[in-house]
């Protein structure tokens, strides 16, 4: 790695920050193209959120990443916040340019990415969407899900009535569904996707009966770890394309190295491993 003078600074803030894969991804496209610059864990507590990130624009870093418990906070903290990102109500990354704060959320970008690399042409208007989960990381999927063309989004969820309000908040044909009526949810879907924290080591399984799902619907699990959930095994199992959620996070940290270190990197099996290594 080199550092200069001139060197470029970025990095990602969260509380805690520590189990963060980002430090590894972008540090690994930073040497790959050998950029004079560093990308850091900033462990920053809630309350100095704001400050803290001021601090950064003065210091001249080209941006961050915004992670749990900030990226509600980040869209008020910024000077200005693209159409997409206020929409989905959360900021997971920041751009300084002359000491202006500005968000955007790559999630969504980073979700279709991954499907259309593992699925070449795959385009979420080709039939209903049965999406599970109304927390965070869905507002972001079920906002890509529309702007790429879906004209019916199932949003299942344990609590209803957040389903309900992510889908008032995102307007468009979304029908939120209570968690009893999951298995039902997926008759006819051409894509599952499970939004919930389910299936992440240290939580219970997601459990649904795939029974009336076609076999031709792509599934996929924003879970990466473990890389196979129960859910992609038992899709797979049954004949169904199935997709992790590992190359959503690899694929939405591209629009913001880009930005900020002026090289649009590529997701590889090379890059996969690096970031898994621990
Ligand atoms: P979040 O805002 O806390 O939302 C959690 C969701 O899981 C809610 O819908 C919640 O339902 C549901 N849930 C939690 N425990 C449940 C249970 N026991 N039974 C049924 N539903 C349950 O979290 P998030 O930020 O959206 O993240 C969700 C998952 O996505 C995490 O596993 C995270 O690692 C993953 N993620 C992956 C990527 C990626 O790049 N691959 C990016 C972002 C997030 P209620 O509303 O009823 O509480």
């Amino acid at each position: 790695m080199r550092i200069s003078g001139k060197a470029l600074l970025a990095g990602i803030m969260g509380w805690p920050v520590s189990h963060s894969r980002s430090p590894r991804l972008h540090g690994y496209w930073l040497r790959h193209h050998s950029i004079d610059g560093a990308y850091l864990p900033l462990s920053v507590r809630p309350e100095r959120f704001t400050s803290a990130l001021e601090a950064l624009a003065d210091m001249g870093f080209r941006g961050v990443n915004i992670t749990i418990p900030h990226k509600e906070a980040a869209l008020a903290a910024c000077h200005r916040v693209d159409a997409l990102a206020e929409r989905i109500g959360a900021v997971n990354m920041i751009t300084m340019t002359g000491g202006e704060i500005a968000g955007s959320n790559t999630d969504g970008f980073g979700f279709i990415e991954s499907l259309r690399h593992a699925v070449p042409g795959w385009r979420a208007a080709s039939g209903p969407a049965a999406v599970i989960g109304a927390g965070g990381a869905s507002r972001a999927v079920v906002a890509a899900l529309l702007d790429d063309g879906s004209s019916e989004i199932r949003l299942v969820n344990r609590t209803l009535s957040r389903a309900q309000s992510l889908a008032a908040d995102l307007g468009g044909p979304i029908e939120a569904v209570p968690w009893p009526a999951l298995s039902e949810a997926l008759a006819g879907a051409a894509v599952l996707v499970n939004t919930t924290s389910l299936g992440m080591q240290g939580h219970a399984p997601l459990e649904v009966d795939l029974g009336v799902l076609p076999s031709t619907a792509l599934v996929t699990d924003l879970v990466y770890a473990p890389l196979e959930t129960e859910l992609l095994a038992a899709a797979r199992a049954r004949g169904n394309p199935a997709v992790g959620g590992l190359g959503m996070l690899l694929h939405q940290a591209r629009p913001a190295f880009e930005a900020w270190f002026g090289v649009d990197p590529e997701v590889t099996e090379d890059l996969r491993a690096a970031v898994l290594t621990d």
